[in-house]
């Protein structure tokens, strides 16, 4: 089921803000994820400052976003945290008619869209804070690669390496010997 009231927060209702800037904060955790659902996370803390500022038919959105997000590593499978510390802008204009921009920046409104919800652009500009490969930077001791998985996979690693061997063969020698 989706949380109605935490999903409230990502509805901006421009019709009723005056010219001029307005802040809203928000938040981003592990209820955001349920209903925009990525296999590459599963949980999140990611705090959002909105600054909306309004002009006449313009509508300027700037988002501040700081905090993390939590994967799991490529390398050893435990948890990780992706950092995130980004500014994003997106930019509503009014327009009579309804249209659709090229400008992924640029997002065109009617009088009747007194609501903007801004979840969908938050979830994009998170996904481009996740790295193509996810792993433990292993600099300090919050961000290291679990030790003994490591281990695991260097042993398989050696086990893989060695000559094939057919156990056939021993049987064949065995044979042999016995004649
Ligand atoms: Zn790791």
């Amino acid at each position: 089921m989706e949380d109605k009231t935490y999903f409230k927060q990502f509805d901006i209702n421009i019709a009723s803000l005056k010219n001029g800037k307005h802040d809203f904060d928000m938040q981003v955790d592990k209820t955001f994820f349920e209903k925009h659902v990525n296999e590459d996370i599963t949980d999140a803390n990611v705090l959002i400052k909105l600054m909306v500022s309004c002009e006449d038919n313009i509508v300027n959105m700037d988002f501040d976003m700081q905090g993390y997000l939590v994967s799991t590593c490529d390398i050893c499978l435990e948890e990780m945290h992706i950092s995130v510390s980004k500014h994003d802008k997106l930019i509503l204009k009014k327009v009579d008619t309804p249209r659709t921009s090229d400008d992924e920046d640029i997002v065109f409104i009617t009088e009747k869209d007194y609501k903007f919800n801004v979840e969908q652009y938050i979830y994009e500009y998170l996904m481009v804070a996740i790295p193509i490969r996810k792993e433990h930077s292993n600099k300090n001791d919050n961000d290291r690669c679990n030790p003994l998985m490591l281990e695991l996979i260097q042993k398989n690693q050696e086990q893989s390496q060695e000559p094939h061997y057919d156990s056939r063969w021993d049987a064949l020698k065995k044979i042999k010997l016995e004649e």
